[in-house]
């Protein structure tokens, strides 16, 4: 009954025009949100969907785990200069499909991970593009302008909100993921939230640098729970929740620290998955164990046939391609991927559904929240949840001219440029 109920009203207009007679419950990044906090030390997958067998393989184990999800694609990995065949305009479309062919019933937010803003002209670029991947079915935004200076980055982030409808899920971004340099801090987090506050908005989740990197994990220092924690607690009073980035080959114990110590709600998880799919050989975070010439180890009757890896690999020597470099081999390979037996397919989607059900279940705790989230819809009787937070801030005090001098005194690290895209 809820689930029909949820269906009817939960749904955001872009999905219901375009998806007017799914029975696929595609929803606003906030129910899945509110769904963790409703059951409180818990936090869901935001999987990367780099390939169709990705996504297939994670609403599986969301299924069965009985766990609201996020499916989620990067703007470097499916925007206008993708690297993967899945992109952020036919993302929702593959999603809704397999929803339907699957019987999925839990609520799936579909989230454009990572929307860059790098200079003034992508912000221009993204007056334009923003409202075309809600046309096109997103109902989850990150902007992430967190590689320019604080006063822009919070500045890009209020010219920015008018293109991303209220309902949808808001995420935003401070400090550029880099592992253990230039990690955030508190001061840096409270500019960029209270600034937002003062002009009335409120994102859902926060992304910090708190230690991880995207990709294959090089040290195991990983996350930082304590730096985490301590951000977190500093901008309570704007009811944030967080979002992981860099997840994959983070050690489980940390993980669930992350999820039962923090507001933590959201766990971005690319790599492990598209590792997994390919059957090369991962430890148990699902961090690529390479060989002594650096090189993964493909393990026979595990994701693609043998003969496809072989032309992998080929294909990634002919052009020079290492280590995490491979995650370029999944826009030309996606096709070629869709081409083999039925056993194959299955196999690297079940996969995908063994590593993410053991996530959601044994690690984020987030077993048992589809139905959280669609109570808060069928209660609010409504697709949109409004916002956690209200304005405290006064906005006379966050003028252009007041933020960028308070700007100018956080002392803070950027750590190193250099690219640490997803
Ligand atoms: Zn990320």
């Amino acid at each position: 009954m809820s689930f029909e109920k949820a269906l009817e009203v939960g749904r955001p207009p872009n999905i219901v025009k375009l998806f007017p007679n799914s029975k696929a419950l595609l929803v606003s990044g906030k129910a899945v949100d509110r769904a963790m906090i409703a059951k409180g030390k818990a936090m869901t997958i935001a999987a990367n969907g780099r390939s169709s067998f990705v996504i297939k393989g994670t609403l599986q184990a969301a299924q069965k785990a009985n766990a609201a999800v996020i499916i989620e694609i990067a703007k470097s990995e499916g925007g206008a200069a993708a690297y993967c065949d899945v992109s952020l305009w036919n993302m929702a479309r593959q999603v809704d499909a397999y929803c339907n062919e699957l019987g999925i019933t839990v609520p799936v937010a579909i989230h454009a991970d990572h929307y860059g803003i790098k200079s003034d002209d992508d912000l221009e670029k993204a007056k334009v593009e923003i409202p075309s991947l809600f046309d096109a079915g997103i109902t989850s935004i990150a902007i992430d302008a967190s590689h320019r200076p604080d006063d822009e980055n919070l500045l890009s982030n209020m010219e920015i909100n008018s293109c991303v409808p209220q309902w949808a899920g808001y995420e935003t971004e401070v400090g550029e993921i880099k592992g253990t340099q230039g990690l955030s801090t508190s001061e840096e987090a409270l500019f960029l939230i209270q600034g937002l506050n003062a002009h009335g908005l409120h994102p859902d989740w926060i992304a910090l640098n708190n230690g991880t990197t995207h990709g294959i994990e090089a040290s195991d220092t990983g996350i930082n729970v304590e730096l985490t924690n301590e951000i977190h607690e500093a901008l309570a009073p704007y009811k944030l929740s967080g979002a992981q980035h860099g997840t994959s080959g983070n050690n489980s114990d940390r993980l669930t620290r992350i999820a039962e110590e923090t507001q933590t709600t959201k766990a971005n998880v690319a790599t492990a998955l598209q590792m997994v799919s390919w059957g090369v050989k991962v430890n148990e975070f699902g961090n690529a164990i390479l060989d002594d010439n650096g090189e993964f180890i493909k393990e026979e009757g595990k994701g693609v046939s043998e003969e496809l890896w072989a032309e992998m690999v080929e294909y990634a020597q002919s052009k020079g391609i290492k280590g995490g470099d491979y995650k370029k081999l999944n826009l030309p390979f996606e096709n070629k991927l869709l081409g083999q037996t039925a056993e194959v397919r299955e196999r690297m989607c079940k996969a995908v559904e063994d590593f993410v059900y053991d996530l959601l279940v044994n690690v984020f705790n987030a077993k048992d929240t589809a139905p959280l989230a669609i109570e808060a819809l069928v209660k609010a009787n409504s697709y949109d949840l409004g916002s956690k937070a209200e304005s405290i801030e006064d906005a006379a005090e966050w003028t252009e001219e007041k933020l960028r001098a308070r700007a100018s005194t956080i002392e803070s690290d950027k750590g190193p440029e250099g690219d640490w895209d997803d």
